[in-house]
């Protein structure tokens, strides 16, 4: 068939491959055993020479399966791993393709989970580097005889900065070394890291491609642009396997089967269900977000608005040229911090919480929550002040949400 629109091959994926009674959704297959009519299939299971065959559903189902196909179409890959949850996704793939002894660059700014998990891989003698990568110069500037890999996320959170996607991109193809994107802010329906030459694209399935907080979920997929059989760390047992297939190789069997952390056939169903919407929800949500952010940079009350669709954004033509939208993620800072309970208590629409991409509108206070462990002096470094508030907006009409902020911002007039 020719190659159909995103939507339209999300929505009429999964009954492409023929389901029972013509389901049009692929069904929740709960089985944990697979059994075989001939041991020689089990034995082809095993060995991997018998393709799309299940044994154990520590290593995937038809339904975790059939989600699989549907994210690595989503980011024109060759082939995608689910796991149980994002961090899931990034610690297998770190834990699976680095050793002792090799080097990391990150970007200074990713997701605060995954940087408390660099200090992890730093116990296991895995040396980190974290870079400001809004500039490629400082990742070239990093790179060491032993560097492995380049990790960085498309927009940070919650301070949006963008790196230089492109001639990271690079840089890491220059120098053979592995280029992991975390697509979790953006999504495919924004950006597709496979056109800035990632080796690996994570996302966090709970955000975005889900989209209505109702289930966990992670994901790896290959773009099929890195060349694993040049990558030292691949265990001999896998260099049989053809050169592109070796990296996802490697984390589905000692990352996913070894370490266990299965997504399961419910929440995958869950997570393929909402990601029919993924385009819909995520253009009305960034179009919510560019009016608010309009919105609130023209507020007497609001100091700095960091949203990458805003001409005042440092990174606004890399958005431009790279992005579809300038995503649902927006924060901005309250002049004076001394009103901020005040403000937020006063907001009706945006539900005081922490998680991102819902469907409605979240809004929490960033430096006494999710940098608080972080310390005055780290806050101070990477920008974030006290009056610092960071919003998941969501898909509610926008006149909704503009007249909720003008009420609740006049207190802090
Ligand atoms: C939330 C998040 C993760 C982790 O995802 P979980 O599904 O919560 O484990 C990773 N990266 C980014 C950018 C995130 O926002």
């Amino acid at each position: 068939m020719d190659k159909q629109g995103f939507t339209t091959g999300i929505v009429h994926g999964d009954r492409a491959v023929g389901n029972e009674h013509g389901g049009v959704h692929q069904p929740i297959h709960t089985s944990v055993q697979y059994g075989f009519e001939r041991v020689e299939d089990l034995i082809g299971v095993f060995q991997g020479t018998k393709k799309g065959g299940f044994n154990y559903a520590r290593q995937g189902t038809p339904t975790t399966a059939a989600l699989e196909r549907k994210i690595t179409s989503l980011e024109e890959g060759v082939g995608t791993i689910c796991f149980s949850t994002g961090m899931a996704a990034i610690t297998a793939t770190f834990l699976t393709l680095l050793r002792a002894g090799d080097h990391l660059i990150s970007s200074r700014y990713v997701f605060g989970n995954t940087n408390s998990l660099f200090g992890t891989l730093r116990t296991l003698g895995v040396e980190v580097t974290t870079v400001d990568a809004g500039a490629a110069e400082n990742v070239k500037n990093a790179i060491r005889p032993n560097t492995r890999m380049v990790f960085v996320e498309t927009i940070a959170n919650p301070g949006t900065q963008i790196p230089d996607l492109s001639r990271i991109g690079d840089v890491c193809r220059e120098h053979g070394i592995a280029y992991v994107v975390d697509n979790t802010i953006t999504s495919p329906a924004l950006f597709k890291p496979k056109a800035v030459g990632a080796s690996l694209v994570i996302n966090s399935l709970t955000k975005t491609i889900a989209g209505h907080g109702t289930a966990l979920g992670g994901a790896v997929t290959d773009t099929g642009l890195f060349d694993w059989s040049a990558y030292p760390n691949i265990a001999d047992e896998y260099r049989r396997a053809p050169a592109k297939e070796q990296g996802l190789l490697q984390i589905r069997k000692k990352g996913l089967r070894d370490m266990g952390a299965t997504l399961s056939s419910e929440q995958a169903h869950t997570i393929a269900v909402g990601a029919e919407t993924l385009a819909l929800r995520v253009k009305q949500s960034s179009e919510n977000a560019f009016a608010l952010a309009q919105f609130l940079e023209g507020h007497s009350a609001v100091g700095k608005v960091l949203y990458p669709g805003l001409k005042s954004h440092p990174q606004y033509e890399i958005a431009q040229a790279l992005f579809k939208g300038a995503s649902w993620l927006l924060s901005f800072e309250l002049l004076n911090a001394a009103r901020m309970i005040e403000v937020v208590n006063a907001l009706k629409l945006p539900i005081k919480a922490t998680g991102l991409a819902d469907t409605r509108t979240l809004i929490i206070p960033v430096a006494p929550t999710i940098f608080y462990e972080a310390g005055a002096e780290t806050r101070k470094a990477m920008g974030i002040s006290d009056g610092m508030l960071r919003l998941s907006v969501g898909i509610e009409d926008i006149d909704d949400l503009i007249a909720d902020f003008s009420q609740a911002l006049a207190l802090a007039a």
